[in-house]
């Protein structure tokens, strides 16, 4: 089923459901919704880390929010005033493909939080933080909350499961639509068709088509240009798909020890 995601401005009028509704601070969210959360409300989206965040604090329980980074240099000392929500709401915070990756990733799961990378071609330097990030997802144990892509991708290499990181960063145009106030769809999003999208990278001959992670890619990387370099997005799925490796390793060991230890009682 299609989800819309729209500003709070737009709720009342917009009669399709299910909806993400997104704010710059809580109080739109209370306004729009009135005493109770309406039915339909997949989750809420709060733009701006500096945005009152006492309406929810206190309000919606079990409703998820998900905090918008824009900048997570900028914005990392922030993500301490946001705490208060986790007493209420299952919270996730959103961080683009930008330099500071690493840092706000790691402090947004050690308050607590779920986290989302969004955008897409990051830099060098980022996907280099982003594999920080992703060590870290993998070895510290006090991490309890999924990151994602890394969360979906791990899981999928290690069942060897189909996965589509469109989908799994929520931003596939046949599920998620973001509109504007205007109630037009945002054209900064990512391609109008994912099959579309394909059939030009196919037709283009792009680097895609010789990829190994084109299965759970699908050429995410690529939008919105297709000339952008993917060696370093590469090592990222092979450090994913290593650790799948030792994982599956390690849990075949402990099942043929528990096997064989259960053979001798
Ligand atoms: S990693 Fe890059 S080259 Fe590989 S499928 Fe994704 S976008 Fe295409």
């Amino acid at each position: 089923m299609m989800v819309h995601n729209i500003p709070a401005a737009l709720f009342r009028a917009f009669p399709d459901r299910p909806v993400i509704v997104r704010a710059a601070a809580g109080g739109q969210l209370r306004a729009a919704f009135g005493a109770e959360i309406p039915d339909g409300v997949a989750f809420v989206q709060l733009t701006a880390l500096t945005g009152d965040l006492a309406p929810l604090a206190d309000w919606g329980d079990g409703l998820a929010v998900d905090l918008v980074m824009a900048d997570p240099e900028a914005e990392l000392p922030l993500l301490y005033r946001c705490t208060p929500l986790l007493a209420r709401h299952p919270v996730r915070v959103t961080i683009p493909w930008l330099p500071g990756l690493a840092r706000a990733v790691k402090l947004a799961v050690s308050l607590g939080f779920a986290v989302r990378l969004v955008g897409s071609q990051p830099s060098a330097a980022t996907v280099e933080e982003a594999r920080q990030a992703l060590d870290m997802f993998l070895h510290n144990p006090t991490v309890a909350q999924p990151v994602e892509p890394f969360h979906g991708l791990l899981i999928a290499f290690l069942h060897q499961t189909p996965v589509d990181l469109w989908d799994l960063l929520e931003r596939d145009p046949a599920q998620i639509r973001v509109l504007d106030e205007r109630g037009e769809p945002l054209s900064d999003q990512g391609p109008e068709s994912l099959s579309g999208f394909r059939e030009s990278l196919r037709a283009a001959a792009a680097e895609c088509c010789a990829c190994p992670w084109l299965a759970s890619c699908g050429g995410y990387f690529k939008w919105p240009r297709i000339d952008f370099a993917c060696d370093g997005v590469k090592r990222l799925f092979a450090d994913l798909d290593a650790a799948a490796a030792e994982l599956r390793q390690s849990l075949a060991a402990y099942a043929a020890e528990r096997d064989g230890s259960g053979d001798g009682v």
